[in-house]
């Protein structure tokens, strides 16, 4: 096997496409150097490697320190010197690299190979001492704290006190013998700490940093991120070991991080950040604001900086070249990181840059335009699920709001929560107290990101546009201001100071992601538009969609929110939440009360009225679209009274005793009522109860279609079926109510009866009862609990390990259980067929919104699927991917 692939000097062994094999970072820096771009020779010890090294109990394969050694003779040829070599000594940096990008996994160190010999050897050939020991102590800190466990905080606390002695404020006023001080200082600490002194030895060094970078792909922050983003463990990681290159050796040295186009508009124009005089974590960890790399991003942000364009304006070009030379070979937006060393560019990565929702729009849309890319390609550039982004509130320009800080726009969307302090509480009060909360930090790290992923928002005192809370808040398509360097942050007293404004945990602010501010109490919002790229994505979308997307609604609003989304009809409208509303439950429960049919027909002819308006208001908003009513589901017993007060009230309603309304609550008491006397067993047990609900729904229908228009068409759906006989009897039921209506009303009616598959049983006989039913909806929330008999209500308990254990892929409440769920639903989509060729198929759990499962309804030749009304942009993307 071969482990190690070089790259430098003009050529490579990798290429962009063995990302599997290489990682990204690994793949796209040998693309750059067969592209000859300017990239610093060096070598990628492949993902193999690390999943060998796994297998075998965290050994290296036999013959990988052989390959590494002609790697590095390689890099050493390249570059014209010896790793090690004390009067002329090689450095390298050694990085992780997975397949999919993981920001922070596994940190990258710097200067590798400097010790106590090869640093005077630095010094004597770069002329410059103090740059020497200023590498030593960076490499002494990343290597202590990333390889030898050495917590940063020793080496920080060594740094303030020499300045605070010699009368310091700025790291620049260090000199070279401060320098060397502190490398003493540092070398001391870690041997104080480990008992061993720091490794000498460049070769130990180098081993000792690559099992760092194996050693974190299992870690418990890398586990987590794997987990939030469903990366598996297997993959595993490349190392990448690459000549460094020195962006801080003086003034015409520099580093920085680029995008091809904004990552967070999508402009197409050139956007990043650089400092002049640094080495490259300095930028993206925050630690010092850096500058903006174009003259005109200068102006506008107002920034006192000088910009990379006016300060080094021939490399600027340069890096301009290279900006268009990687956009167009990669047709995509590109993130790339470069350092400058005495005025040369160096490219030290490029890959396909995160973005927001609405810059992934507007790229996609704008580079289809131009030619750059298909249709085709423009539609699977964006992820149907960040999407939502975009779906969600901004802030009401009219709105009342009292600004107390100014950050970055990091990642747009408006946010309102409690704030708090740390990622722990953040996880706490969102998951265990159900509180909204902002999280807020002086920067973010990788630990906490399952905090960040429980808050509304994100807001951060320091950092660039390109700090990590930032990158990862895009990511995860959560509001976030950076950055925001006039708020004081106390830990400890747990309190905030934002512009004179003393806020506590728990107190109530507002972030707007899109422009950088930061405002006390809850600040209103508006819904977002959905003009422009939006409307031209999904008209594409459309175009290439074969999956009809529906939406589940059973309110007036909600039904024109998914029709102005582009929602196709109704696919699931519960019609029990309309006995909810406290006008009507006092019918309902004492229709439920009654002891007699004629009591029940007493109570159900005072809801009739109500039920009717329901359905001629929403057959209005959907304007001939179909519409799926599916009747009563719940048990009865949902709709009783809870407490002394509610009881009495009923029982005053319906002109009973408390006592008889307290018996028949027992009587209707259930064990476990999700198995009980539910759905269509109401029916056959009350037929009266349906029959209400069909004339409702037809009268309706007659109602709306006096409009004139197109004719509503009615789709009768009966829940919980197990066989044909259920659906036979209350089809014939519902049948008898639309000839009595067509009398009463000399009209004609057109409608379906059919059903939810939502039982194993009813899947398994599709096929006979397809013989009464018109349409099958696959109701998979039902179906899901039923085919594990596993209850989505208690789940929760257990469901985190078994992810952990591998045991489930994913939560099968989120994404479709394709091979256990899904083969019912498979079998019974034939059954169904072979009966009745032209059934009608359509899936209404929560599923319908979710693309993986939507690409399972596409492969299985489904009509349409049926989700709530903020996924239907979603779904309708995720149609159109699933066709392509
Ligand atoms: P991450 O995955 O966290 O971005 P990287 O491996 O890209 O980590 O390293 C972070 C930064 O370290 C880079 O952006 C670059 O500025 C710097 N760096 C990495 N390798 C080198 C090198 N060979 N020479 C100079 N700087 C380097
Ligand atoms: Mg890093
Ligand atoms: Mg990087």
């Amino acid at each position: 096997t071969k482990w190690v692939y070089g790259f430098g000097g003009g050529s490579a062994e990798g290429r962009s496409d063995m990302r599997e094999l290489l990682g990204g970072k690994g793949a796209n820096l040998a693309e750059m150097s067969n592209l000859g771009l300017p990239v610093p020779p060096g070598f990628t010890i492949t993902t193999e490697v690390c999943t060998a090294f796994y297998e075998n109990d965290r050994n290296y394969p036999a013959d990988l320190n052989d390959d590494v050694e002609a790697a590095l003779k390689a890099v050493e040829n390249l570059v014209g010197r010896q790793f090690g070599d004390a009067a002329n000594p090689l450095l390298v940096s050694v990085r992780s690299g997975a397949r999919a990008s993981m920001p922070g996994m596994m940190d990258t160190v710097l200067n590798l190979g400097l010790n106590d010999d090869t640093v005077e050897g630095l010094a004597a050939v770069s002329g410059d001492r103090r740059f020497a020991y200023d590498s030593y102590r960076r490499f002494i800190q990343m290597y202590g704290d990333v390889v030898l466990g050495v917590d940063h905080y020793n080496f920080e606390e060594i740094l303030e006190i020499h300045k605070e002695d010699k009368g310091y404020v700025l790291d620049t006023e260090m000199s070279a013998d401060d320098w060397q001080a502190i490398v003493e200082g540092f070398k001391a600490k870690v041997a104080e700490e480990l008992g061993r002194p720091f490794p000498q030895d460049p070769r130990e060094q180098l081993w000792g940093a690559i099992g760092a970078v194996f050693g974190s792909w299992m870690n418990a922050r890398a586990n987590t991120y794997r987990r939030l983003h469903n990366i598996p463990a297997s993959w595993g990681t490349a190392v990448n070991v690459q000549a460094m290159v020195f962006g801080n050796m003086g003034d015409d040295c520099a580093t920085g991080v680029c995008f091809s186009r904004n990552p967070s508009t999508g402009e197409n124009r050139f956007y990043g950040e650089y400092l002049i005089n640094a080495q490259g974590e300095d930028v993206v960890a925050g630690i010092r604001t850096p500058a903006p790399l174009t003259k005109i991003e200068r102006e506008e942000s107002g920034s006192d900086l000088l910009s990379m364009e006016e300060a080094m304006p021939a490399v600027f070009a340069e890096l301009v070249a290279v900006r268009d030379k990687l956009e167009s070979h990669y047709r995509d937006m590109q993130d790339m990181e470069f350092t400058v060393e005495a005025n040369h560019l160096y490219m030290l990565q490029t890959r396909s840059g995160k973005r927001t929702a609405k810059a992934a729009l507007r790229i996609a849309v704008e580079m289809c335009q131009d030619g750059v890319i298909n249709r085709e390609d423009a539609l699977k550039r964006v992820d149907p699920a960040q999407l939502d982004q975009l779906l969600h509130p901004t802030l009401d320009p009219d709105a009342e709001k009292q600004v107390i800080g100014m950050g970055l726009p990091a990642s747009p969307g408006a946010a309102s929560g409690q704030l708090v302090f740390s990622a722990e509480t953040a996880e706490d009060w969102a998951h265990n107290k159900g509180r909204k909360v902002v999280l807020v930090r002086i920067e973010t790290s990788p630990e906490d990101i399952a905090g960040m992923h429980a808050a509304e928002g994100i807001l951060t005192a320091r950092g660039g546009m390109t700090s990590h809370a930032a990158v990862v808040a895009r990511g995860m398509g959560k509001p976030c201001v950076c950055g925001a360097g006039a708020i004081k942050i106390d830990y400890r007293g747990g309190t905030m100071n934002a512009g004179g404004v003393m806020l506590k945990e728990g107190d109530v602010i507002t972030i707007d992601g899109g422009t950088g501010e930061v405002m006390l109490g809850e600040v209103a919002t508006l819904k977002p538009d959905l003009s422009g790229d939006f409307s031209q994505l999904m008209e594409w979308a459309d175009d290439v969609r074969r999956l009809k997307v529906r939406t589940n609604a059973e309110t007036p609003e909600d039904a024109e929110t998914a029709r102005g989304f582009g929602a196709e009809g109704i696919g699931l409208c519960r019609t029990e939440h309309m006995f909810f509303d406290p006008a009507r439950i006092i019918s309902m429960r004492e229709m439920i009360l009654a002891e007699t049919e004629a009591g029940r027909r007493s109570a159900l002819a005072k809801l009739l009225p109500y039920q009717r308006q329901d359905f001629i208001d929403l057959f209005r908003i959907m304007n001939g679209l179909p519409v799926t009513i599916r009747l009563l589901d719940p048990p009865l017993h949902e709709f009783l009274p809870h407490g002394d007060n509610e009881i009495a009230e009923v029982a005053k309603a319906a002109d009973v005793s408390e006592s008889i309304v307290r018996r028949r609550l027992l009587d209707l008491a259930e064990a476990n009522p999700m198995l009980g006397h539910r759905g269509c067993r109401l029916g056959i047990s009350y037929p009266e109860i349906y029959e209400m609900q069909a004339r409702a729904i037809f009268e309706a229908a007659i109602e709306v279609s006096k409009d004139g228009g197109d004719p509503v068409i009615p789709e009768i759906m009966i829940p919980l079926v197990v066989g044909k006989k259920e659906l036979e009897i209350l089809k014939a039921a519902i049948i008898k109510v639309a000839g009595e209506v067509e009398t009463e009303q000399s009209a004609k009616l057109t409608y379906l009866v059919g059903t939810m598959i939502e039982l194993p049983r009813a899947a398994l006989r599709a096929g006979d009862i397809a013989e009464e039913a018109e349409f099958f909806s696959f109701g998979t929330n039902d179906l899901t609990q039923t085919t594990f008999g596993l209850s989505r209500d208690d789940a929760s308990r257990f469901l985190d390990t078994y992810i952990a254990k591998d045991i489930f892929a994913g939560d099968p409440f989120v994404s479709l259980d394709q091979e256990g769920v899904g083969e019912l639903i498979g079998l019974a989509a034939e059954r169904g067929r072979a009966t009745r060729s032209d059934i009608k198929l359509g899936i209404c759990g929560e599923h319908g919104g979710d693309p993986a499962s939507i690409a399972f309804c596409e492969q299985q030749g489904l009509d349409y699927v049926s989700c709530s009304p903020y996924r239907v942009p979603i779904a309708r993307l995720a149609a159109a991917q699933a066709a392509l």
